[in-house]
């Protein structure tokens, strides 16, 4: 009866809940904009993009009646309102994690499952990789074969005693091949 593997363990269903401790930077969130501008709580960018036409076009009728026109008071508008939602609006950004195979912008859950080494008929001799996932408690997490770790000097630890079976291994490989043939 084979082990469940990590990989079965760790691919459950997305919870879309944002991990706790990995808050979006904060002049990502457009509901900032009230707070950096000066303007009363709960002002959004959407309420102050629709806001601004109007506002330009009584500011240049009052401050420079000699170059209004509409046409170009909702250019300047417009132009302002893009740079304020270029500004303000989440945009997909590179996952914070290096590792993180998973492309799609605004993900939750991070993996990797590529570091593997696989025997001729393809099945897994050792393999290793990391998840944090958003429905998880143990936060970020490493895995070798079955086996999780929740920092790297854990990892380390365990990856020194790989490397030591994998040189005895190759002693090993040195005495028997040479003994076999001894024999004849
Ligand atoms: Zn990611």
């Amino acid at each position: 009866m084979a082990q469940p593997t990590i990989a079965s363990r760790i691919d459950f269903q997305p919870t879309g809940r944002a991990l706790p401790y990995i808050p979006a930077p904060v002049d990502r969130h457009p509901e900032n904009i009230a707070a950096e501008l000066g303007l009363a709580e709960g002002v959004t960018l959407d309420q102050l993009c629709a806001a601004l036409p109007a506002v330009v076009d009584q500011a240049m009728r009052t401050a420079l009646p000699g170059h209004y026109s509409r046409e170009v008071a909702e250019r300047i508008a417009a132009g302002m309102i893009a740079r304020l939602r270029q500004r303000y609006e989440d945009k997909p950004s590179a996952c914070q994690y290096r590792d993180c195979e998973d492309t799609e912008p605004g993900h939750y859950d991070h993996y990797n499952h590529r570091l593997r080494v696989t025997g001729e008929d393809g099945s897994t001799i050792l393999d290793a990789g990391m998840a944090a996932l958003s429905g998880s408690e143990a936060g970020a997490v490493v895995y070798v074969r079955n086996e999780e770790f929740t920092d790297a000097a854990a990892v380390r630890a365990k990856t020194a005693e790989i490397r030591q079976l994998l040189d005895e291994a190759d002693a090993m490989a040195d005495r028997v091949f040479a003994d076999h043939k001894a024999r004849g």
